[in-house]
C-alpha cells in the first residue's frame, strides 16, 4: 500500500502515524497518509508565516505565472490524479453526464488558469484637484484551508489558488477521508512554488480545530457541513480571523406548470444525482405542479433504475458508492424515515448487499416539507419529488428551509421563471439548469449555507484586506 506524506516548508514529512484511506467501492484501504500531531500544525503555520513576506512581495505577474505552471502540473499528471480521486471518493472516472474525476481535474485546471489572471489592481475612488483616493487590496497573511471529501481536489483548488494569487501563504487540511490527491498535488506544487508557500497537514476535526484556534492563522476558508462551519466560527472568534464558509445546501428546484416532462427529466436527473447526490449544490428537493408530478416522477424513476451503479474505476459507470459508511448510514436512515412517513419509492431506496457503500438511486413521492428527507440535506442518491398546487405555494415551500445555497426554476416561459427565481432565498439561482458553477461568477450561500463567496473578482477579494490610500494634492 502506497504511503503519502504531509508537506511542510517545501519538504515531505512522514510522522510514523497514518490515516488509512479506504476505497469506498471495495471497503478496504488502498493508501496511507501521514497524520499530523499538534507539533506539525505549529510547524506548518510557522513555515507559512516565514514564507509570507517573500511571497507577498513577489510581483503579481510572477505569482500568476507560477499558478499557470501549477495548472500545467495538474494537466501533466491528470490520469494519476483522476485515479487517486476515484479511489478515495468513489466518484467514477467518467460519471453521470461526464461529471466524474475527469471533470474534477478539468475543472481544477480551468479554475487555476482563470483565477491566476483575475485582476486585483487598485481602484481609484477620487482623483481631482484636492486629492486622489485609492483602494488597495493587500494579502491577509496565513490562510488555513479546510476541505470536505466530496470534491477534494477541485475544492482545494477553489481555496488555494485565489489565496495564493492574492499573495497569502497557505496550510491546507484535507478531509481525513480523502487526503491522497491533495498530498500528491501539494507535492507537485512544491516543485514550482517557493518553500513554505503551500503546506499540507492531514488529520481529522482535531487538526482542523487546531488550525482554527492557531493565533498565527489570519483567515480560514472552509467548505463542509453547516455544523462544522458553526464550530469554526466560534473557534475563529478568539483572534477575529477572517472567514469564508461554504456550507451545506438543500437546494430546491421548481418545475413550473406546463413543463415538457420528457425534455426536462434527464436534466433534472443529472442535477440531482451527479456524484451520487454528494455535491453541495445538487438538486435536493424537487417541487412539481400536481398536474405533472406523477408523470415527471415516473420518468425520473425510469432514469434512476437504468443508471449504471458500480465501481467507478470501471468504464461506463455513472454512479459510484457513497464516499463513506457514515454517509451511507445517513441516507439509509432518511430512506427508512421517508417510508414511515408514507413516502412512495418509485425506484431504489436500499443499500446494496456485498462490499462497497452502494445505494440504489431512489425517487420518492408523497412527501412534503416537515419530513426529514425534504427538510434535511440528504447528500446522497435519493430525491423527494413534491407536489404543489400553485406557484405561490411552491415558492413558500422552497424558501421554507434554513439553507440557502442554490435553487432553480424550470420552464420555457423565461420571463415567469425569472420572476420566480428572484423570489428564491439562495446565493445562486439557475433557470433551466442546476448546480453548474464557473470560475468567473461568484458562488456562495445565504442563510445558514455560508458566509462570503468563492470565484470571480468577489471571491478573490475575500483573500485580501482593504487599505485606503488618500493623497492630498497641494
Ligand atoms: P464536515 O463538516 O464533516 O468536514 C469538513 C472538514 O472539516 C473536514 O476536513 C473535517 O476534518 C473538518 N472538521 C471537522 N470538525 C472540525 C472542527 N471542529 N474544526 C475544524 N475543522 C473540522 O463536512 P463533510 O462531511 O466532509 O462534507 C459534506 C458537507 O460539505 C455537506 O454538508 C455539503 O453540503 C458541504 N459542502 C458544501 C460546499 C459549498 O460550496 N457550499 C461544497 C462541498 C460540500
Amino acid at each position: 500500500m502506497k504511503t503519502y506524506p504531509m508537506h511542510i516548508g517545501g519538504v515531505p514529512v512522514e510522522t510514523g502515524r497514518y490515516l488509512d484511506i479506504v476505497d469506498p467501492a471495495l471497503e478496504e484501504p488502498f493508501a496511507r497518509v501521514a497524520a499530523a500531531g499538534p507539533e506539525h500544525v505549529n510547524a506548518a503555520v510557522a513555515a507559512a508565516r516565514a514564507a509570507f513576506p517573500g511571497w507577498a512581495a513577489t510581483p503579481a505577474a510572477e505569482r500568476a505565472a507560477m499558478l499557470h505552471a501549477l495548472a500545467g502540473a495538474l494537466d501533466a499528471n491528470m490520469s494519476e490524479l483522476m485515479e487517486l480521486v476515484t479511489r478515495e471518493t468513489g466518484k467514477p472516472l467518467q460519471g453521470l453526464n461526464n461529471v466524474g474525476a475527469g471533470m474534477e481535474l478539468g475543472g481544477a485546471i480551468a479554475w487555476t488558469h482563470v483565477t491566476a489572471d483575475l485582476p486585483l489592481a487598485p481602484e481609484v475612488i477620487q482623483d481631482n484637484a484636492q486629492a486622489r483616493v485609492e483602494v488597495h487590496r493587500k494579502p491577509l497573511g496565513v490562510v488555513a484551508s479546510i476541505t470536505p471529501w466530496n470534491w477534494p481536489l477541485m475544492i482545494a483548488i477553489w481555496h488555494l489558488i485565489p489565496a495564493l494569487r492574492a499573495g497569502n501563504t497557505v496550510v491546507i487540511k484535507p478531509s481525513e477521508f480523502t487526503p491522497v490527491a491533495t498530498s500528491r498535488f501539494v507535492e507537485l506544487a512544491n516543485a514550482i512554488l517557493p518553500p513554505g508557500v503551500l503546506n499540507m497537514v492531514a488529520g481529522g476535526g482535531e487538526v482542523g480545530a487546531a488550525l482554527t484556534a492557531h493565533p498565527d492563522v489570519n483567515k480560514i476558508v472552509f467548505t463542509g457541513s453547516t455544523r462544522t462551519g458553526k464550530r469554526i466560527m466560534e473557534g475563529a472568534a478568539v483572534s477575529l480571523k477572517r472567514l469564508t464558509l461554504e456550507l451545506g445546501g438543500n437546494d430546491a428546484g421548481i418545475v413550473l406548470p406546463g413543463a415538457d416532462v420528457q425534455a426536462l427529466a434527464p436534466k433534472l436527473f443529472g442535477a440531482g444525482f451527479h456524484n451520487n447526490g454528494q455535491t453541495c449544490a445538487c438538486l435536493k428537493r424537487l417541487y412539481v405542479h400536481e398536474s405533472q408530478v406523477e408523470e415527471l416522477a415516473a420518468e425520473l424513476a425510469s432514469l434512476a433504475s437504468r443508471a449504471k451503479v458500480g465501481n467507478g474505476m470501471e468504464p461506463g459507470i455513472e454512479l459510484g458508492p457513497l464516499q463513506n459508511r457514515g454517509q451511507l448510514d445517513i441516507v439509509t436512515a432518511l430512506a427508512r424515515d421517508a417510508r414511515e412517513q408514507g413516502g412512495r419509492f418509485l425506484s431504489g431506496g436500499a443499500a446494496r448487499d456485498g462490499k462497497g457503500y452502494f445505494f440504489e438511486p431512489a425517487i420518492v413521492t408523497g412527501l412534503s416539507n416537515g419530513t426529514r428527507l425534504v427538510d434535511e440535506e440528504q447528500f446522497g442518491p435519493i430525491l423527494p419529488v413534491i407536489a404543489y398546487r400553485d406557484v405561490e405555494e411552491a415558492i413558500r415551500l422552497a424558501n421554507d428551509n434554513p439553507n440557502g445555497l442554490g435553487g432553480s426554476v424550470w420552464s420555457s416561459d423565461l420571463a415567469l421563471a425569472a420572476q420566480v427565481a428572484g423570489r428564491l432565498e439562495c446565493g445562486t439561482v439557475w433557470i433551466n439548469e442546476h448546480g453548474a458553477v464557473q470560475p468567473d461568477a461568484p458562488f456562495g450561500g445565504v442563510k445558514q449555507s455560508g458566509l462570503g463567496v468563492g470565484f470571480g473578482r468577489q471571491g478573490l477579494e475575500e483573500f485580501t484586506s482593504i487599505q485606503t490610500v488618500k493623497i492630498m494634492k497641494g
